[in-house]
């Protein structure tokens, strides 16, 4: 079955997908346009600047809109049709309701299916993974002191681009000294010094999806603290890849890595959930966190495991794997060392 009849077996009413990842993942059409999934009919709406191009690539029944796409879209839907309410903005809703049809709020449809990735989407992430490792690879064999973290999230892009990466997954995050305890820093004019934990979020994209990996990096010496820190995030960090198992709740593996780090000096310095699904969007199902319910991991889910620990006023440590689920366990595709390496 291709995604398309996947989701049309699903489906109680006309669908209309308006996420642009959606729309991508189902048609591989990149372009300003919205899908109309009936269960007997699947059509794509678009203007005239995309017409051909979306006939050419995907071979579907096109249809062609006024620009503005969603006052054409109005005009088509008829009856009841399902919306994803997590991509339609208020003005848009608006829109599509002066058409008449009655819409009807829908959520995570075609994010159920993309949840789970069938072997081509794997052997992306597996391509992105592999150009990612060898990124950090070389990173690592470079000095570290003395450069900027605006310097070395530029160097991880170069090197990505140089790799043969079509794009970075998402902007490095490059989190050196005290900017560390911040999660989701972004890089700054901050010149790293000798002392310093250096966290580097950053990844690959390949063939439309993506990698995802952190890992926490040593400038000299450092303090006893930090490396106290280190030590429990990873220790919280394989005890959380250990969990990870076709069959269990997602958030098992976040009470996994969790209860490593509340059980010590660090209580109360992990400050997000343990992971997250990944794949054309870079944050999708299924969330591994405290409120992922009884939510299971599924063989083909595409997952990161990633505690961190921050410190405020002196730094922070992150080590973030991505793994494919297994009934077995995980395949783990994030393979540069997790022992702390030193770096000048
Ligand atoms: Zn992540
Ligand atoms: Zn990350």
């Amino acid at each position: 079955m291709t995604r398309l009849e996947r989701l049309q077996a699903t489906l109680e009413r006309p669908l209309l997908v308006t996420s642009e990842a959606n729309v991508r993942y189902l048609t591989g059409f990149r372009g300003i346009a919205a899908l109309l999934v009936d269960p007997q009919r699947v059509r794509l709406l678009t203007d005239s600047r995309f017409t051909g191009e979306a006939r050419a690539l995907t071979g579907l029944e096109v249809v062609e809109v006024e620009r503005g796409l969603y006052k054409g879209i109005a005009a088509v839907l008829k009856g009841e049709v399902a919306i994803e309410a997590e991509s339609l903005t208020v003005a848009r809703l608006e829109t599509l309701r002066s058409g008449g049809a009655e819409l009807v709020p829908s959520s995570g449809l075609v994010e159920a299916l993309r949840a789970v990735k069938d072997e081509g989407e794997l052997e992306s992430i597996r391509r992105a993974a592999a150009l990612t490792n060898e990124a950090y690879r070389r990173l690592a064999a470079e000095t570290f002191c003395g450069r900027r973290e605006l310097d070395l999230a530029w160097r991880m892009h170069e090197l990505f681009h140089e790799l043969g990466a079509e794009a970075d997954a998402f902007p490095a995050i490059v989190a050196s000294g005290p900017n560390g305890a911040f999660p989701h820093a972004e890089p700054t004019e901050r010149v790293v010094q000798t002392g310093d934990l250096v966290v580097i979020d950053a990844a690959a994209m390949v063939g439309g999806y993506n990698a995802d990996c952190t890992r926490t990096f040593a400038c000299g010496e450092i303090s006893a603290e930090l490396r106290r820190a280190y030590d429990v995030c990873l220790a919280a960090q394989e005890a959380g890849v250990a969990a990870v198992r076709a069959g269990v709740l997602a958030r098992a593996v976040d009470a996994a890595a969790r209860d490593v780090v509340e059980a010590g000096e660090f209580a109360g310095h992990f400050l997000h959930g343990v992971g997250h699904g990944i794949g054309v969007d870079v944050h999708e199902a299924p969330a591994l966190n405290t409120e992922a319910g009884e939510r299971l991991l599924e063989a083909g889910n595409v997952v990161t495991v990633e505690p961190g620990i921050y410190l405020e006023g002196l730094g922070g440590v992150r080590i973030e794997d991505l793994l494919i689920v297994t009934d077995e366990g995980a395949e783990v595709l994030t393979s540069f060392p997790k022992q702390l390496t030193l770096v000048g």
